[in-house]
């Protein structure tokens, strides 16, 4: 049994599933690193199941299997409630995202027959044999790669580990009228971004004619643009992304430009050649990855977006994101609102929109909302 301090035991009923190591007041001599446990005040009373980690300074992370579950049944269950909740999802789709779903540290991402998962919690990762049986039984993946190489495993006292567990890296799946071609082991994250999904599809309704899109990774945003008939320009500083964008192009016969290069060095190049766009998106990587790099996070987008604004003709329209967990919503738009008023440009929000429905948030945890995408137009 794990016992929680009482301002432990205040924050679990506050709903938020993560306690620290500080907010607990003692573990049983039976409990290990990697347990379902049960938590309780320091009164015994039991609270509920959680995930114990002896490594991480998380070291509680509450998940809704019931007292007197059995907790092994408790997790496949919650497995199987994941998957059954995106059976309406596309062939590319998260099946598992960690807290949302009730299994701390367990992310799998299905990219059409091929399946690439990440154990980034102590619990998760010793569950990976019978996660990996469930999932053959369930879906036989004929790809299934590991991608446990992500920094966050150190926390949890877990080295980093990448490798195929069945199958060939390279799969091809459907996303919207696309097919794509995806590396499940060399692909950034599990081989994609599959948040942005449905908001590609988005950005494909609302924008039209001169489009860039910036920071394009392989050009998931680019090439629902281009098959929605836009002329698209591609801009990223990987070469290799921008390969596999090109590919990708080629195997939907579709045409987009490339440049590999710095956006920011791009847009501020435009700005000076007097170019005018009619859209542009903005997608680019976390620029706030902890708290004490908000404030560098926050110049960062103001620049971006203020060069984004400055670019676009009367009536052009912005698609731009931001993945941060240390920026709310709030934030955000603050920031994208002084680039307006900075750029001296009439911005109306069209849309607000977040992570696709098979990345679901915690309502108790802020954090897990951490993408935010606004579809604006300006005068
Ligand atoms: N829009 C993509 C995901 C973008 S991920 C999608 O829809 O899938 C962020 C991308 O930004 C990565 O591909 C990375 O190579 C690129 N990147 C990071 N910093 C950059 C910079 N300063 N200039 C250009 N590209 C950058």
């Amino acid at each position: 049994m794990i016992r929680l301090t009482r301002k432990g035991v205040r924050r679990w009923l506050r709903g938020h599933p993560w306690i620290f190591r500080s907010d607990v007041a003692s573990v049983g001599d039976a409990v290990r690193g990697g347990d379902l446990a049960t938590v309780a005040g320091s009164d015994g009373r039991p609270l509920g199941i959680a995930a114990y980690s002896d490594q991480s300074e998380i070291a509680v992370r509450g998940t809704p299997i019931a007292l007197g579950e059995d907790v092994e049944t408790g997790w496949l269950r919650l497995l199987d409630a994941a998957i059954d909740r995106r059976a309406d999802r596309p062939a590319c789709a998260r099946l598992v995202n960690g807290d949302a779903d009730g299994l701390p540290g367990l992310i799998i991402d299905r990219y059409g027959p091929g399946i690439s998962l990440q154990t980034l919690t102590q619990a998760a990762d010793r569950r990976l044999d019978a996660t990996v049986a469930h999932l053959d039984a369930r879906l036989a993946p004929t790809t299934l790669a590991l991608r446990n190489d992500v920094k966050v495993r150190h926390h949890e006292g877990l080295p980093e580990a990448k490798r195929l567990l069945r199958g060939a890296p390279d799969v091809e799946a459907p996303i919207g009228d696309l097919t794509l071609g995806f590396d499940l082991l060399e692909g950034q994250k599990t081989g994609g971004f599959l948040d942005q999904t449905d908001n590609r599809l988005a950005a494909a309704r609302f924008l039209s004619g001169e489009v860039i899109d910036c920071f394009s990774y392989d050009g998931g945003f680019g090439l629902q643009l281009a098959a929605a008939g836009c002329d698209v320009t591609c801009v990223d500083s990987s070469e290799h992304a921008l390969e596999r964008l090109r590919a990708n192009a080629a195997r939907n016969g579709l045409s987009v430009k490339t440049e590999a290069g710095n956006v920011f060095d791009r847009l501020r190049a435009w700005a000076a050649e007097g170019r005018q766009l009619d859209g542009i998106v903005l997608d680019p990587p976390a620029f706030a990855k902890s708290r004490k790099s908000a404030d560098a996070g926050r110049r960062a987008y103001k620049e971006i977006n203020l060069r984004a604004f400055k670019l676009l003709r009367p009536g052009g329209r912005l698609v731009t994101c931001t993945c941060s967990a240390h920026l709310d919503r709030a934030d955000f738009e603050r920031v994208v609102a002084e680039a307006a008023a900075d750029a001296g440009r009439w911005a109306r929000v069209v849309e607000r929109r977040s992570a696709a429905p098979d990345h679901p948030t915690l309502l108790t945890a802020r954090e897990t909302d951490y993408l935010k995408v606004l579809l604006i137009e300006v005068s």
